[in-house]
């Protein structure tokens, strides 16, 4: 063991489990990379955007330059979309880097942290990063027991994450909550609002009018563009807030902590909404089959309103060992207290079909 004398906060301190690269498994199951499909990560299964990809490939030249510190055009483009100011938006290295910027902004030891109790990882993780105490609150039917996350609030309490819809759950709240949620968090703690699936809806709740109004300064909206607009391996997400608490977080943030690159690529998916209704459209019929395909399994699932879906398979970690086995990389919920389920993102509908009948082979 080191003899440093380590930032206590790390001492226990779990490191995220992300999904199984795809690579990792060929090499240690000796099978082809190409057998292999990955349905651990909600990624986009369509691909990228082509739109993007086509805008990363003209700048692939231009290498040599740093990127520029503010993102001018893609926040500038961005905010026009949302119909926000500039000034609303800060860009984080995934929307996972925001999460962090919170952490630096308002985590310290004895501080509390509200979540619910099947929250995004990354929740816990910076709460401990930084010395907080994690308050989470049991879940109502694998969703977030709002009411319950309010009362919760004491004033040790700086901060309540909430991602809506939740990830692994995907559990959507209700609009009652949701707005309940908005009005009754004190104005001396921070909601942080976590969109990342949020495209995925038809009808979702739209809480940019309190941007656009500058009536909360104390809510901070997360969005990616890792999900629908393909593009989680630029690494981009951002945050939507009052100016003020936008200002606070920008002095955190590394001055080129977006590459080239991801401002290119972001900026070009904005425009492709041909891309996002494609991949819409195609979540969409594949959550339907794999319901379908699960009934038919005698499988129990979570209803989901995102692009994966949580199903309970008996021992988790055992039927996530046997699909790998048949090249089908989902994601085990031992790591979430959740050691029943896997997750299963969508994929294609090949994607998918296959999944089912690996599952129907070992179940
Ligand atoms: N929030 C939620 C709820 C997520 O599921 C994820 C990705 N798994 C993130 C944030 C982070 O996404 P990224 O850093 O790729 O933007």
């Amino acid at each position: 063991m080191s003899s440093l004398p380590l930032n206590p906060a790390l001492a226990n301190l779990p490191v995220y489990q992300p999904g199984r690269p795809i690579e990792e498994v060929a090499r240690e199951l000796g099978l082809p990379a190409d057998d292999i499909i990955k349905l651990a990560s909600n990624e986009n299964p369509l691909g990228p955007s082509p739109l993007a990809v086509a805008a990363i490939e003209k700048h692939l030249s231009s290498l040599n330059l740093y990127p520029d510190g503010n993102a001018f055009l893609l926040k500038n483009k961005l905010a026009d979309k949302l119909g926000v100011a500039a000034n609303n938006l800060i860009f984080g290295n995934g929307s996972n880097e925001i999460i962090e910027f919170v952490g630096h902004a308002l985590i310290a030891p004895g501080t509390e942290i509200v979540v619910s109790q099947y929250c995004f990882a990354v929740y816990p993780l910076v709460t401990k990063m930084f010395g907080g105490n994690l308050i989470s609150i049991p879940a109502r039917d694998y969703g977030h027991d709002i009411p319950a996350m309010l009362a919760a609030i004491t004033p040790k309490t700086r901060v309540v994450f909430a991602a809506n819809p939740n990830n692994p759950t995907g559990t959507l709240a209700s609009r009652e909550h949701m707005v309940d949620l908005i009005n009754e968090v004190p104005d001396n703690v921070l909601l942080v609002l976590d969109e990342a699936y949020v495209e995925f809806l038809n009808d979702p709740v739209d809480f940019l009018p309190f941007i656009r109004r500058n009536l909360k300064p104390n809510l901070l909206l997360m969005r990616t563009f890792s999900k629908i607009y393909g593009l989680a391996g630029l690494r981009i997400g951002y945050g939507i807030a009052h100016p003020d608490l936008v200002t606070t977080l920008e002095r955190v943030r590394q001055p080129f902590n977006i590459n080239s690159a991801a401002q290119i690529g972001a900026a070009a998916a904005l425009e492709d909404e041909e891309h996002l209704q494609r991949t819409r459209q195609n979540n969409f019929n594949g959550l339907r089959f794999l319901e379908k395909g699960f009934h038919e399994l005698g499988l129990r699932f979570v209803p989901s309103a995102a692009n994966f879906i949580l199903v309970r398979v008996g021992d988790g970690q055992r039927v996530f060992s046997e699909l790998q086995k048949r090249g089908i990389i989902v994601r085990p919920m031992g790591g979430y207290q959740l050691p029943e389920f896997v997750r299963v993102s969508i994929g294609t509908p090949n994607e998918n079909a296959r999944c089912l009948e690996a599952m129907r082979q070992v179940l």
